[in-house]
């Protein structure tokens, strides 16, 4: 049996950054909202985000931040226009919320804890977020939204809806549900696959070295006329690699391989090292100590394991500089300044970090972001068919856009 039990004028689905934003625009605006949260705890991703620190934002430029969200980030224009990440730091700054940046780039809260900025946001809305509360219907008809079904029975009546449900990534908290909601209603859904997630490749050897990393490698990932170069600490795993420079290369790699089957990837293993450059250091070896063994001149350079694989890779296991034939020569050389990989894809979704895809932005309006199909339904946050790479993109995108859907919200429900 279905209870009407309640009227809010505006339901917001999730407790994420993005659902929490909205909730403090719609508090500005003297609007009390109600947000469901199907899980049992408020905001779980962003607790666990940046492991527990929360990267929330970066130093980038509007322009500069739309670009690393690729074709589509021009989408994101008005939201970030509308709260920046001025705003974000101006309101966490006035509230005695410190914060911090990192290598000059990555903003975090100076205390190191996610909590921080939960509580912040829940304090300032005075919004009341309602636990193990799983919406399963957004109830519309010709004229719009007119409230949700909860997974208890219970219906609650609303003339708005923020979806902010999030994405499907990582392992418990991610959940296609929201994702469901908004394709009920006829919203179309481009397929989600696995971002800022571990890198899959074939080559067995890859898998071998799991655990060791490269203080300072490579990528180059080819997608059609882009090309994309990732650099900085790369770590090798059972089925891949991981580290930054595979994170971030994570949602491209997915869609590529998703259309091709696999791809190439290109890695350097000493960032700016080409091939010339082991060339004339292993010519320059050779003249010095001819009795040198080539690992232990490579692991100058690489980790020992890494060195060892190489020269085995070659057919040189215990070559001297003096000795190492031109073809195994001429093979380790280019291996180490750019080892072509074959590329099967990214994740798996259990440890992807992000989503790529997600509800079309063809049937959403960027200057509100309320459904063309449907009024009085807005979105918000990873839900959305935008994804960022690593660094306080996706954080600031869910803060940014939530702002505007809940500013938007208030102004159809003074209509
Ligand atoms: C381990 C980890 C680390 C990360 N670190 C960073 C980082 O440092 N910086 C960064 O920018 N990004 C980071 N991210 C990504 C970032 O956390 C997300 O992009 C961001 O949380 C998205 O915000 P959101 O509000 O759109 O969605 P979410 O934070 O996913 O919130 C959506 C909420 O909606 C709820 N929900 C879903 N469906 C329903 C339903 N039907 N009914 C009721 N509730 C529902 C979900 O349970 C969830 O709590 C990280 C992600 C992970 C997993």
């Amino acid at each position: 049996m279905n209870i009407t039990s309640e009227t809010f004028p505006c339901v917001i689905i999730g407790s994420g950054p993005a659902g929490l934003s909205a909730a403090l625009a719609l508090a500005g605006q003297n609007i009390k909202p109600l947000i469901l949260e199907r899980l049992d705890r408020p905001a779980l991703k962003l607790l666990a985000s940046g492991g527990g620190r929360c990267n929330f934002s970066n130093v980038l430029d509007e322009n500069s931040f739309m670009q690393k969200f690729g074709r589509q980030g021009a989408f994101m224009r008005n939201a970030l226009r509308f709260a920046p990440k001025e705003w974000l730091l101006d309101f966490f700054h006035s509230h005695d919320l410190k914060t911090t940046l990192t290598d000059s780039f990555f903003y975090f809260p100076a205390s190191g804890r996610a909590r921080d900025i939960l509580d912040l946001f829940q304090r300032e809305s005075g919004v009341e977020i309602r636990t193990c509360c799983e919406v399963i219907g957004i109830d519309a008809d010709t004229t719009g939204v007119c409230g949700v079904s909860l997974a208890d029975g219970t219906q609650i009546s609303c003339r708005s809806v923020i979806l902010a449900a999030g994405g499907c990534a990582w392992q418990g908290l991610g959940t296609m549900k929201g994702l469901r909601l908004a394709e009920s209603l006829g919203h179309k859904l481009i397929k989600p696959l696995p971002a800022v997630a571990p890198l899959l490749i074939a080559e067995p050897w890859v898998g071998s070295l799991a655990g060791v990393t490269l203080p300072d490698a490579e990528l180059k990932l080819q997608s059609g006329r882009d090309t994309f170069h990732t650099r900085g600490s790369l770590l090798f795993t059972h089925s891949g690699l991981s580290g930054f420079p595979a994170l971030d290369l994570a949602g491209e790699a997915a869609s590529l391989c998703e259309r091709k089957g696999n791809a190439k990837l290109v890695l350097s293993f000493c960032a700016g090292k080409n091939a010339a450059f082991w060339e004339d250091l292993l010519d320059e070896c050779r003249v010095k100590d001819g009795k040198r063994l080539v690992r232990s001149v490579l692991s100058e350079f690489l980790p020992r394991s890494v060195a060892e694989t190489l020269c085995r890779l070659c057919n040189c296991p215990e070559a001297k500089t003096a000795t190492l034939s031109a073809v195994s020569r001429r093979m380790l050389c280019i291996m180490a300044g750019g080892c072509e990989l074959t590329l099967t894809g990214a994740g798996p979704f259990s440890k992807a970090m992000a989503m790529r895809g997600g509800i079309s932005l063809k049937e959403i309006d960027p200057a509100t972001l309320q459904s063309r199909l449907i009024p009085g339904l807005f979105f918000a946050g990873e839900i959305m068919d935008l994804t960022g790479p690593c660094g306080g993109y996706n954080i600031q995108w869910a803060f940014s856009s939530g702002r505007l859907a809940g500013a938007s919200a208030a102004d159809f429900l003074r209509i």
